[in-house]
């Protein structure tokens, strides 16, 4: 049960002030009574001294005492008691001699009659009443000749003490009233403080910062009032800047194009933009699953893949025929994904176009030029002029230049086809770099350069399409024989965990640093004149990362100029069918 702070402070005063004065009374009443008794003791001390002058005579000459003692005794209202040495009873002022017994027994006259005075507070058995008794002894020339007692009624210390009590109680009373009043106003006091500084609080707790505690006092309380009061305008001022900084980036994320979509664990939706709303068809809702608009297999695995694996990852998915790059980054603070859907359909058509193009006019002009090829040829067999046959030469290799770019075109936009496929087969990558190797000897021999191999005979063989790769070791060895003018070439082949590597490399021009990033665009090519002097046309190392790409593997190069270039494939040993059908 919760208890208020006022009954807690209330209550504490409360008990104090009980124990307080429960125990003033009682220690009051006890001393007053001790101080009472003391000097009651003292008087009859006093008393008995003095009638001890005409005690004393009587009791050396035998005169009679009990006549004197019951006249005295009723005039002091004291009772008094003469005794002999022996505890016998010669007078007593209340009772006849005759009911009195033998008083020796008695403490006060035991004391009495061994030279001390005695005093005892009891109850009298002769007169069933509470009685407080001093006694002295009677001496005559060194010897005690009897005891003289005077006792008091109790039940007089009593109503005097109950004067006392009747003076003292209603006046305690009226102090600790007053003292609960003024501990019920302190308890108000200060619970009333701490209720509004609770109330402020509570207040705040639930968004109202404007509310502040207003305190009389001049204590700790009241520090602690304007205490609260600044920390509340400082949170109503960060309140304010969140809050305007919060609405800043939600009218910048809500205005971006693209689209942007905050999930949490569970797949549902925390957070979402008109972008957004406008690939979920405007059925995106915050706190449903993802899953009730946009059911696509690649956007779970994208999502799925971020939460288990805390890694930003870049996707690119088709939704509704619309072509989606999805970039998802995990919160580990919130425990969240936040994924931004780049709309890049209009890229992807302009591209196709572009392919599209590239592969009807590489297509269109294949015709004509081998008819301007077999033409010319037949025209150079007949003539005879050498200027004739310079001019022709010319047009013959200006062709033969158009075939191969034309045909390397028309490769490329097979290998750029979606959904483009790989005939697999178990290639010996030893086998192949050999037969491919062969083909060059006459132009190395042409050349004088020379040719190292290093293949290693445990290479695995892996599952590649052998036209393509050939391919890919053709462009390679060409080009490193072309842009080598001595020294020599060299194919190393070796397996390195689950890939075998393939390094072509060569002593040749070399490549500037500048270039290398570019070398694998369609058309790109270093040292123009060069280049096409050879015979180049900046499409071999296109074709080349295409088909290594399609084969899920990794082409990187290094190179020095004037010192040498090398090439290195890495291609995985257990190449899945599913992989080959990916499109790039
Ligand atoms: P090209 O038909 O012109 O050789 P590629 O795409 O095969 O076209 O190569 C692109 C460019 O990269 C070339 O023009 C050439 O400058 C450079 N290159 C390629 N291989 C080598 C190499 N082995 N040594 C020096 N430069 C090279």
């Amino acid at each position: 049960m919760k208890t208020s702070f006022f009954s807690k402070i209330f209550g504490g005063y409360f008990l104090v002030i009980f124990v307080l004065t429960a125990s003033i009374l009682f220690f009051t009443f006890r001393t007053v009574k001790s101080y009472y008794l003391e000097s009651l003791t003292d008087n009859l001390k006093n008393l008995a001294i003095s009638l001890n002058l005409k005690v004393k005579p009587a009791l050396e000459t035998g005169g009679e005492l009990d006549s004197f003692a019951k006249e005295l005794g009723h005039e002091l209202n004291t009772r008094i008691t003469v005794t002999d040495p022996e505890g016998n009873v010669v007078a007593d002022s209340d009772k006849p001699l005759s009911e009195m017994e033998n008083l020796r027994e008695r403490p006060e006259i035991a004391e009495a009659l061994g030279g001390q005075v005695g005093k005892a507070l009891r109850f009298s058995t002769i007169l069933k009443e509470e009685m407080l008794y001093v006694a002295i002894p009677v001496e005559s020339g060194g010897k005690t000749i009897g005891v003289l007692r005077v006792s008091l009624y109790l039940k007089d210390i009593n109503s005097l003490l109950g004067s006392l009590r009747n003076n003292i109680i209603p006046a305690v009373a009226v102090i600790t009233v007053l003292s609960l009043l003024m501990a019920l106003a302190i308890s108000r006091g200060l619970s009333k403080s701490i209720r509004y500084l609770a109330d402020a609080s509570q207040k705040i707790a639930k968004g109202d910062f404007d509310v502040r505690v207003e305190l009389r006092n001049r204590d700790e309380l009241k520090t602690l009032a304007d205490s609260f009061n600044a920390m509340a305008s400082k949170i109503r001022t960060l309140f304010m800047e969140l809050s305007c900084q919060k609405e800043n980036l939600n009218s910048v994320i809500s205005s971006i194009q693209e689209g942007l979509v905050v999930l949490d664990m569970e797949d549902k939706v925390v957070f979402s933009n008109d972008g957004f709303q406008a690939i979920a068809g405007g059925k995106a809702a915050d706190g449903k699953l993802y899953a009730e608009f946009i059911s696509e297999p690649e956007f779970d695995g994208l999502v799925k893949a971020v939460k288990d694996e805390k890694r930003n990852v870049v996707k690119e998915i088709v939704l509704d025929g619309r072509y989606l790059l999805c970039s998802a980054t995990f919160l580990r603070c919130f425990q969240q994904v936040v994924v931004i859907l780049h709309d890049i359909t209009q890229i992807r058509n302009l591209e196709r176009m572009k392919k599209d193009f590239v592969a009807n006019v590489s297509h269109e002009l294949r015709t004509p030029l081998t008819a301007i090829k077999g033409f010319a040829e037949t025209l150079l067999e007949e003539e005879r002029s050498p200027e004739g046959r310079h001019y022709l030469d010319i047009v013959l290799k200006h062709t033969n230049r158009l075939m191969k770019i034309v045909s390397e075109l028309l490769l490329l936009s097979k290998l750029e086809e979606e959904g483009v496929r790989l005939e697999l087969e178990k290639i010996d990558l030893k086998r192949l770099v050999l037969d491919v190797v062969r083909i060059f000897e006459p132009r190395l021999k042409e050349k004088g350069l020379g040719l190292r191999l290093d293949l290693e005979d445990d290479a695995p063989p892996v599952d590649a399409d052998l036209f393509k790769l050939e391919q890919v070791l053709i462009n390679l060895i060409d080009n490193a024989i072309k842009y080598t003018e001595k020294g020599e070439i060299g194919v190393a082949l070796r397996r390195s965990g689950q890939n075998v590597s393939i390094e072509i490399w060569d002593t040749g021009i070399g490549i500037p640093k500048e270039h290398l990033a570019r070398i694998f665009e369609r058309f790109y090519i270093v040292g123009k004149s060069r280049s096409k002097k050879l015979g180049g046309t900046g499409l071999g190392l296109s074709i080349v990362k295409h088909i290594v790409l399609l084969h899920n593997g990794t082409i990187e190069v290094e190179s020095i100029p004037n010192e040498g270039t090398k090439f290195t494939i890495a291609l995985s040993c257990g190449l899945s069918e599913k992989q080959s059908k990916l499109p790039l």
